[in-house]
């Protein structure tokens, strides 16, 4: 056999063991990457190290992506949308420790606690997103939300399934609970997710009622909605963000001639 033909042939080879291995960025990217370590006379270990490190972020980025879309977030807020500066009483450095993800390795909630407009829903779906990238899997829902699922789950005899699928999670997202009030049996289911994620499951809330007005979510029942807040609040970090609506602010701005807007 000719050299050339011996190199087609070691080149078919070579890209059918990338196949089976399914290394597609190996297979894409070996020629060019050899072509680079040759030039900058790298060793061996080098280009292998180069080739197995852009097949594994390739990989991560895909997973990263699948867990974005599998959250379910109703948008795509980020951390560096969220203008910090307008909201002094919220301590940015917490949010962004609270982005590293720790608080979930350690099954502790977390409650962005204040009144509407201030950017409650844009931090939890952010924070939702960040931690999605650092690989841990969320579901986001509105507290209504996780009530119907719930409720349509059980009609339909696939509670059992609901409840595996969601304790597989990192973190459950429970947007703004205190908006509407539930019936008996939301109750209850609200109150038995949130028994079940106790210490296993990271939960965060997003609210507009203070603690002390809870029991009027649940029908006035105070002893659901203090054993509830009594498992919530066990290991929890509680944001209190103050102040006046964004929006509000913002189309107020725009109105007086939307100079401040262009700082
Ligand atoms: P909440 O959930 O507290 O009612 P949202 O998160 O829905 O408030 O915020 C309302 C709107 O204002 C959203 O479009 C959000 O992105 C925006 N917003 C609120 N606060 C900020 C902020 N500090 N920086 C940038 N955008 C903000
Ligand atoms: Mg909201």
């Amino acid at each position: 056999m000719s050299p050339a033909a011996s190199t087609r042939g070691q080149a078919v080879l070579l890209k059918s063991y990338l196949k089976a291995l399914r290394l597609p960025v190996f297979q894409r990217e070996h020629e060019q990457a050899a072509r680079q370590c040759t030039e900058q006379g790298r060793a061996y270990e080098d280009y292998l190290e180069l080739l197995a490190g852009r097949e594994v972020a390739a990989r991560e980025g895909k997973a990263g992506d699948r867990r974005l879309k599998q959250a379910g977030f109703p948008s795509a807020k980020e951390l560096s949308d969220f203008e910090f500066a307008a909201v002094p009483s919220l301590n940015k450095d917490r949010i962004l420790e609270l982005s590293q993800g720790r608080f979930i390795q350690k099954k502790e909630n977390v409650i962005l606690l204040g009144p509407p407009g201030v950017g409650k829903t844009h931090l939890a779906v952010a924070l939702g997103r960040e931690v999605c990238r650092r690989g841990f899997k969320v579901r986001f829902f509105t507290a209504g939300g996780l009530v119907t699922t719930y409720l349509e789950a059980r009609e339909e005899s696939r509670l059992l399934k609901l409840e595996a699928g969601l304790s597989r999670c990192d973190l459950v997202i429970v947007d703004e609970l205190g908006y509407l009030p539930f019936s008996q049996t939301g109750s209850e289911h609200l109150f038995a997710f949130f028994s079940r994620c106790y210490e296993k499951v990271s939960v965060l809330v997003t609210t507009n009622l203070p603690f002390s007005q809870w029991p009027q979510l649940f029908g006035g029942d105070e002893r659901l909605a203090g054993a509830l807040l009594d498992r919530l609040t066990h290991k929890v970090h509680i944001l209190d963000i103050q102040g006046d609506s964004y929006r509000f602010r913002e189309s107020l701005k725009a109105r007086e001639g939307g100079d401040d807007k262009a700082r």
